[in-house]
């Protein structure tokens, strides 16, 4: 059977409005035009597939059961919205973390590329044919690392990033610009 071909999708400033650490449901809120973005990659036949990385859980500010019941809120609310998401993997780790059984150095926090290679062999994912959407250089890099074309979100509140340096193959406002590119 043919591989699926997938959006592997930042969380935060990409999906949900950032806020560091991040621990309760009712602070999440998604961006405009994001719901509109991933409905249209998944009319496309993409694959959605959130990648993101939680150091708040080595560093202790919550644990993995609240970052469970965060994501499940962040599903509802997609949902709603009549949107279904293929999947959510997170990295808990972090070297400076205090948490003992987090703090590490591991193989999954971006820009390395493991939950991207997990995901793709768990979801039978062609990863030449799939994007790395996020608003942090780490993201362009773990899409690089595993072979995806990368898609930086430009946050234009942030003034810096006329003059910060991207490897990225593409440069978006929001999901939105994205998806009109690639369906
Ligand atoms: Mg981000
Ligand atoms: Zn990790």
């Amino acid at each position: 059977m043919k591989k699926r071909k997938a959006v592997f999708l930042d969380r935060d400033g990409t999906l949900v409005v950032h806020i560091p650490f991040l621990s309760s449901p009712e602070q999440l809120r998604l961006l405009p035009n994001a719901v509109e973005g991933i409905r249209l990659f998944k009319k496309s036949g993409y694959a959605i597939i959130i990648v993101t990385n939680q150091s708040g859980v080595a560093r202790g500010y919550f644990n993995e059961a609240q970052l469970t019941i965060v994501h499940n809120k962040l599903l509802t609310m997609l949902e709603w919205e009549g949107i279904c998401i293929d999947d959510i993997y997170y990295c808990p780790h972090h070297l400076e973390g205090v948490v003992e059984e987090y703090r590490r150095v591991c193989d999954c926090r971006k820009p390395k590329p493991k939950m991207l290679l997990d995901a793709a062999r768990y979801h039978d994912i062609d990863l030449t044919k799939s994007l790395m959407i996020g608003d942090s250089e780490c993201d362009v890099l773990a899409g690089k690392n595993a072979g995806c074309t990368s898609v930086l979100i430009r946050d234009t509140a942030r003034n810096d990033l006329s003059i910060t340096p991207t490897s990225a193959d593409y440069i978006v406002e929001n999901l939105l610009e994205a998806a009109k590119l690639f369906t």
